[in-house]
């Protein structure tokens, strides 16, 4: 269908952080899938875990015990600080399940109709519950009558939701990215204290606070959640995209009071947790851990985010260059869609969000040389741009 407006270009191989044409053009990718080729491209031990796995058991159904399905949950559990994990195989999947959860704790607050409060901006899927929760005209349009029990706030304003909590009694969850990806790489100005606010809103009115880390998850901050660059916990966080560096799928990951909602019967997926995709996101954690990829998320973002500062600091074209980690958004005064074929010309592969904001989610294995050629391919590619507009 043509669902995509797709680039004139297509890809036989990928190596570390570059990919190939058919005819050999090597390309360096400052977007890896959109955050997902945590790993890269081709990493040895990730290539031969999945095939290892590939010759022993591909799927097998949740009706039986997965051995594999444990340890990542296991795995979770521990990074997260959370209790357990329900695996389906992508973003919005995860999604689904969070909002499920929102409902059936609003039940058992004996709300007949519950509501989620979400954010104006915010992504979190394409199915009709997520494009419903999301906070884009464009992503909902056509596709109305649109899912109710959603209740929209200013991303980054706790007073917006301490006005609704003192009127409404039909609130059962808080649901927001901590950073908004889609929605133009959107930081909240006070990080921690942000965070902070809205757990005390939801500890205060018994409301479950759910965190999408579908795109900022999974080490891309420079911490395994990121939520964990500040002080809080969720109750409800939901992982994908970078999970399984590249291998489909999606991961809710809840505390006890939120995961004991949930009994048999009232959720499942066919494909869900299977072998390949839970040793796939085994083996993406543990490489993570041996080469030090949070730490690297971090000093990379911070490599290329000074070049960047350092080009365009006086220039009024530029409204902000933000970040966390390897999360990079660079907000442009005008629209910028043009720039993404442009830095193709360039060979560097970025894309655009939001109009106006130029977004890099580079790949974490990233390295010095690998950050400072992005930066400068990206800085090129700007003033060209800049030049021409
Ligand atoms: N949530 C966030 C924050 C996302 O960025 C995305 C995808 O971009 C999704 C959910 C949906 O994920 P998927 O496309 O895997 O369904």
């Amino acid at each position: 269908m043509p669902t995509y407006q797709r680039l004139p270009i297509s890809f036989k191989k990928g190596e570390g952080v570059w990919l190939y044409t058919k005819n050999g053009d090597k390309y360096l990718d400052a977007l890896s899938g959109i955050a997902v080729n945590t790993l890269g491209y081709s990493h040895s031990k990730f290539v031969k875990a999945i095939s290892q796995q590939i010759k022993n058991l591909i799927h097998v159904s949740n009706l039986y015990n997965i051995e594999e399905q444990c340890l990542l949950g296991k795995e979770l559990a521990f990074l997260s600080e959370l209790s357990a994990s329900f695996f389906c195989n992508s973003g919005c999947e995860a999604n689904e399940l969070a909002i499920k959860i929102a409902r059936l704790h609003g039940h058992d607050l004996k709300i007949q109709q519950p509501e989620i409060i979400v954010m104006d901006n915010a992504f979190h899927g394409r199915t009709m519950a997520t494009l419903s929760a999301s906070g884009s005209r464009k992503v909902q349009a056509g596709f109305e009558p649109l899912m109710s029990g959603f209740v929209r706030v200013p991303f980054d304003n706790i007073d917006a939701i301490q006005e609704i909590a003192s009127k409404k009694n039909k609130i059962s969850a808080v649901f927001v990215e901590p950073i908004q990806g889609e929605g133009g790489v959107n930081i909240p100005q006070n990080f921690e204290s942000y965070l902070k606010s809205l757990r005390g809103i939801c500890d205060k009115n018994n409301w479950l606070l759910i965190f999408d880390e579908v795109q900022c998850g999974v080490g891309r901050t420079g911490t395994w959640f990121a939520y964990q660059n500040s002080t809080i916990k969720p109750d409800v966080v939901t992982l994908a995209k970078g999970l399984a560096s590249g291998v489909p799928i999606g991961a809710c990951i809840a505390n006890e009071k939120a995961s004991n909602l949930i009994s048999p019967g009232k959720h499942g997926s066919t494909f869900g947790g299977n072998p390949l995709a839970m040793v796939a996101g085994l083996k993406t954690l543990e490489i993570m851990k041996e080469e030090s990829l949070l730490d690297n998320a971090l000093s990379q973002g911070q490599l290329i985010v000074s070049l960047l500062k350092k080009e365009f600091e006086h220039n009024d074209k530029i409204i902000s260059i933000r970040h966390m980690g390897l999360m990079i958004g660079i907000e442009l005064r005008n629209s910028c869609g043009a720039l993404v074929e442009l830095a193709m010309n360039n060979k560097l592969l970025i894309n655009v969000t939001s109009d106006k904001t130029i977004r890099l989610l580079p790949p974490l294995i990233l390295n010095n040389d690998e950050a400072q050629l992005v930066a400068r391919k990206l800085v090129k590619t700007i003033n060209e741009f800049l030049k021409k507009t």
